[in-house]
């Protein structure tokens, strides 16, 4: 045992003192010619890569062009102007503070200050936000159709005279065609489609 302690004492003394004689060891040449090499590749490669850039400076984000997906229940009712049972849909009841938005375009359509009870199955506000909801008056007359000014989804109908608040106007909108946005969460961004391309001029034939 001793003899062996002694042999790998002096080996290790011997170690340090040929490394100094030799100068560096090959493979210390290697190890930093390497460590060289890779620190070059980094700092190469630093500018391209495109995580790095979005953390200096975040370009703004384009609005977006596509509505949001609907199911075909949604479909339904936003597109085909369908109407969602009383008093089932998600929001008739609903007294949160909060915004109303477009379920297809996000855009804000009603404020839960102007929200009131009806009791008629459906959420009703007696005010829309301003310049959000075209209102058209149904083919026969009978009824006033809202949809949503950005997209054109269908909303509901509004009802006027009918004396349920001081403003006298019930929007009767399906749960289907919002989507509530609590107060102080931020509002999604608006999906703006970008005006209808001309179709291409077909030169005539003849
Ligand atoms: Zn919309």
């Amino acid at each position: 045992m001793k003899s062996v302690n002694r042999f790998m004492l002096v080996a290790a003394l011997a170690m340090p003192f040929s490394g100094c004689a030799e100068g560096p060891e090959p493979n210390a040449v290697e190890t930093i010619s390497s460590a060289v090499v890779q620190s070059d590749t980094t700092k190469a490669h630093e500018p391209a890569d495109p995580s790095e850039q979005k953390a200096d400076e975040m370009p703004p984000e384009p609005a977006p062009t596509e509505y949001n997906e609907l199911t075909n229940f949604e479909k339904y009712v936003i597109l085909e102007k369908g109407t969602e049972r009383a008093f089932v849909g998600e929001y008739t009841d609903l007294k949160d503070p909060g915004t109303y938005i477009c379920r297809r375009c996000n855009a804000a359509l009603y404020k839960s200050d102007d929200k009131f009870s009806s009791d008629c199955g459906w959420p009703s506000f007696d005010d829309k936000i301003e310049g959000a909801v075209e209102e058209t008056p149904d083919e026969d007359g009978q009824r006033t159709e809202i949809t949503c000014k950005n997209c054109g989804g269908h909303l509901g109908h509004v009802f006027l005279g009918e004396r349920m608040t001081k403003k006298n106007t019930r929007h009767c909108v399906n749960s289907v065609s919002m989507k509530f946005i609590p107060a102080g969460k931020e509002l999604p961004p608006v999906v703006k489609k970008p005006a209808e391309s001309k179709p291409e001029e077909v030169p005539e034939q003849g």
